[in-house]
């Protein structure tokens, strides 16, 4: 079997390391800066560059490299790769595509449920004013909603909009879907004592969705233009709630802002940003926004499954 000279280079979990070491491949797990990418990719013969979504593998650094046969995303969206002009060089390009979609279904449910129980502004809160304003406090979050019984809409169904409908049906939600390309989905829920429970889900239009969910979440790829807009925030019911997990500028960041404003949502929650890494104050400090730091896949299970995944693939390069 052939022997590779791969580089991580934006991470890896520590299993796979040691798999693909043990295998018998020279594995760096260093970080190289863009600048220092091409020379070190070329001086040590690496092979088989693996990145996440902080290392931009684009055009120059195409021409640039001599010995690579193959990028590996670890993760799902491709857009920090130029994998056409990457195959038209003949470098094969590999993802993880379901590794982390149960992470991302997980974080967003996290983000739903606090945001029905404003646990996103009780926690900025209660460190300034818990100890002083404990009761202001207590009648400022006692309106909470529950989410059983509300309805989930879920706008793209693929692999993470089907683990999030799962995980609500889980919660006895209703879940209205969308997704033009796909009609049907049979979603199985596998419970701790060996059941299983089937569900039938088929999807409706987004008109559908907008109008009648409590909370809408998306899992789109990225887009030219935003799924959510204006127009769309304007179909939906008062009061619901927008969930942004998918990618940056899916959702327009300024009409979000000005329907939480206006009070036509009444929260929303952000894990991706239009502007990554540096998104705008406004944003950060929005009391009705729940956000995190495009950290959907970032779990240590979601790190192991795409380890293993890199790990097969690896192996199977050559074959
Ligand atoms: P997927 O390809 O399995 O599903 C995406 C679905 O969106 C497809 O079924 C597609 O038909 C549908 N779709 C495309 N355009 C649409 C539109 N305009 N309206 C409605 N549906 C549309 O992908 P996935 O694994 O479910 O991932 C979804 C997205 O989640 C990824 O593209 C990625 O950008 C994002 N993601 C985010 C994180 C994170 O850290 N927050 C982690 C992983 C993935």
């Amino acid at each position: 079997m052939a022997q590779h000279h791969i580089l991580a280079n934006d991470g890896l979990a520590g299993s796979a390391r040691e798999a693909l070491e043990k295998a018998g491949h020279t594995v760096y797990t260093r970080k190289i800066e863009p600048e220092n990418l091409a020379d070190f990719i070329n001086d040590k013969n690496i092979d088989v560059l693996i990145v996440r979504s902080a290392t931009k593998v684009r055009k120059d650094l195409l021409d640039k490299v001599k010995p690579l046969k193959m990028i590996i995303r670890a993760g799902v969206g491709l857009d920090n790769i130029d994998v056409d002009y990457a195959k038209q060089k003949g470098i094969l390009v590999r993802n993880t595509p379901a590794a982390s979609s149960h992470s991302v279904a997980e974080l967003v449910m996290a983000h739903l449920l606090c945001g029905v129980r404003f646990l996103h502004d009780a926690n900025r809160e209660m460190p300034l004013r818990g100890d002083t304003a404990f009761k202001e406090l207590k009648k400022k979050y006692s309106k909470g909603r529950e989410v059983k019984g509300k309805t989930l809409g879920i706008i793209g169904f693929g692999r993470i909009g089907r683990e999030v409908a799962k995980m609500a049906i889980g919660l006895e939600m209703k879940v209205l879907a969308h997704d033009p390309y796909i009609k049907e989905a049979d979603l199985t829920l596998h419970f701790f004592d060996g059941q299983t429970a089937t569900f039938h889900i088929q999807t409706v239009s987004k008109e559908e969705v907008l109008r009648n969910a409590d909370f809408i979440t998306l899992h789109v790829p990225a887009q030219d233009k935003p799924v959510i807009g204006e127009e769309e925030i304007n179909m939906m019911k008062d009061g619901a709630a927008i969930i942004n997990a998918a990618r940056g500028g899916v959702v327009d960041e300024v009409a979000l802002y000005k329907a939480l404003e206006k009070g036509k949502l009444s929260f929303a929650a952000l894990d991706v940003f239009a502007d990554e890494p540096t998104p705008p104050v406004q944003l950060l400090m929005y009391p009705k926004l729940s956000l995190s730091p495009h950290i959907g896949a970032s779990t240590v299970e979601a790190q192991e499954r795409i380890g293993e995944e890199i790990v097969g693939i690896v192996q199977n390069m050559d074959n």
